[in-house]
């Protein structure tokens, strides 16, 4: 059992990135890119991307993507499992990148919302030896649906789960005592800070790990460029500082740390040692554009040895 199976969101990022500031009315010169993106989807390729070879990954996305999706997960290193939806297009996200890097966001979450029960099967649990839920599914009922029937389904499979918190704004909405509990049983819970806070009312991050850990076994949260904490039977166990690098785009810096974190555990590692994984793909992701790893290219130095035999 070597699985690591990511169930949650793949979305197409455009991403502008203007110069100048918005002229409203009229043209506004811009480099933009179509990037394949989504926190799960994300996530599942930084494990991939930190060695683990066994990566797969459930998600809803629209048949106009479907193939150009399917292919950047396999390119990758990525299993796709993901479920064609003829009535809605794949979730998009336009973010508008101004000359400071400072990012807004324009989001249709089209057929990612709509990953329903009837897309999950337990047997998708065979060979997994880790489930992670991203946190955008407990947003809307049906992704709601499937995450707790995926977490329930597990739990009597005997595989660990981890749950990433995902979003203040859309946490606040469910509502945070109501996201605690679908997300009971989890293993593990990657908020950010502004998450760690939300969901307990501490005003620090230190405190809030604590505090969650009593909750959930093991909690990492993440600090941005001051690295990331781990929590574990409530009190604070690990400290690891993020390397130093220029950042270009944060997207995917969480994702980053999920993954490679998850990789790094379930190669063996301690969960000091599995937040420095994460710190350092943390650290890789904000020098590129997008919430991916850079693909290698000729002449860039290739991605670590894998953790993991090839299947
Ligand atoms: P999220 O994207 O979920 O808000 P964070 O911003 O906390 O997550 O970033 C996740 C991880 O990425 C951090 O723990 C850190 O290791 C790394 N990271 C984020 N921003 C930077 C940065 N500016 N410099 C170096 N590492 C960073």
């Amino acid at each position: 059992m070597s699985g690591l199976l990511v169930v949650g969101d793949v979305v197409t990022d455009v991403v502008a990135r203007h110069g100048t500031p918005l002229a409203p009315a009229t043209d506004t010169a811009a480099a933009i890119r179509m990037l394949p993106g989504g926190a799960g989807a994300n996530a599942a390729c930084w494990a991939a991307r930190a060695g683990w070879a066994d990566v797969r990954m459930l998600g809803r996305v629209g048949t106009e993507a479907a193939e150009w999706h399917e292919r950047a997960l396999r390119r990758a290193g990525v299993r796709p499992m993901l479920v064609e939806d003829a009535d809605a297009a794949t979730a998009t996200v336009i973010a508008l990148v101004d000359a400071s890097a400072e990012r807004t966001f324009l989001t249709d979450s089209g057929a990612a919302l709509r990953l329903s029960p009837g897309d999950w099967s337990d047997s998708f649990l065979d060979g997994v030896a880790h489930l992670h839920l991203s946190g955008y599914l407990f947003f809307a009922a049906p992704g709601r649906a499937t995450a707790l029937r995926a977490l329930r389904a597990a739990r009597e499979a005997g595989v660990p789960v981890s749950v990433d918190p995902a979003s203040t704004g859309f946490l606040k909405q469910l509502g945070v005592d109501r996201f605690l509990a679908d997300a009971e049983g989890a293993a593990v819970l990657f908020p950010n800070a502004d998450e760690a806070r939300l969901l307990t009312g501490c005003g620090e991050p230190e405190q809030a790990a604590g505090v969650l850990s009593r909750a959930f076994p093991l909690v990492a949260v993440t600090l941005g460029a001051a690295g990331a904490l781990v929590a574990e039977a409530g009190s604070v166990t690990g400290r690891v500082a993020a390397p130093a690098v220029r950042a270009v785009d944060s997207t995917g810096a969480g994702d980053a740390f999920t993954g490679a974190f998850l990789a790094a555990r379930l190669a063996g590692a301690d969960p000091t040692t599995a937040a420095a994984a994460g710190c350092r793909a943390g650290a890789e992701a904000v020098t590129v554009v997008g919430g991916r790893p850079a693909e290698d290219t000729p002449g860039r130095a290739p991605g670590p040895r894998p953790l993991s035999p090839r299947p």
